[in-house]
């Protein structure tokens, strides 16, 4: 993936949302890798979670808002444990999904969902999913 960062891509009001909402410094990665290597969901993901970690660093806003990243990211903190530098990057994740939840947009809609889906799905993992895709 190429980078181009200028002033017109750093966007430093998202920046300073991310830092505000998750309390993380994720400024302090060194790109080491350990949490994508360690990521269950990394499969599944279109960035992993270094590189969201990088373009968040640089205000790529929207490279990273429209990642669907965040949204797979099962919350399970193994990078976080994994991390050197002490970051946590399930807080940061929560504070990309919540750039989007915060403005009344569902990445699930949930009247989009079959009654057939419904019935087939465990209850606990929609409420899961609901509590983490709704706003
Ligand atoms: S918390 Fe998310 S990003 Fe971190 S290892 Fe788990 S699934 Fe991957
Ligand atoms: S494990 Fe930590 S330091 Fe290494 S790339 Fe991930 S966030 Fe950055």
């Amino acid at each position: 993936m190429t980078i181009e960062i200028s002033d017109k891509t750093y966007d430093e009001e998202f920046v300073k949302k991310v830092e505000e909402i998750s309390g993380e410094n994720f400024h302090k990665c060194m790109q080491c890798g350990m949490c994508s290597g360690g990521c269950p969901m990394i499969e599944y993901m279109d960035i992993p979670p270094r590189r969201i970690m990088i373009l968040t660093h640089f205000g790529l806003k929207d490279k990273v808002i429209s990642s669907k990243t965040a949204w797979i990211c099962a919350t399970c903190n193994a990078c976080s444990v994994r991390c050197p530098r002490g970051v946590e990057l399930t807080k940061v994740m929560e504070a990309i999904r919540q750039l989007t939840l915060r403005k009344n947009i569902n990445y699930v809609e949930p009247s989009a969902i079959s009654e057939e889906t419904i019935a087939d799905l465990p209850q606990i993992a929609l409420v899961s999913c609901f509590r983490k895709h709704t706003s």
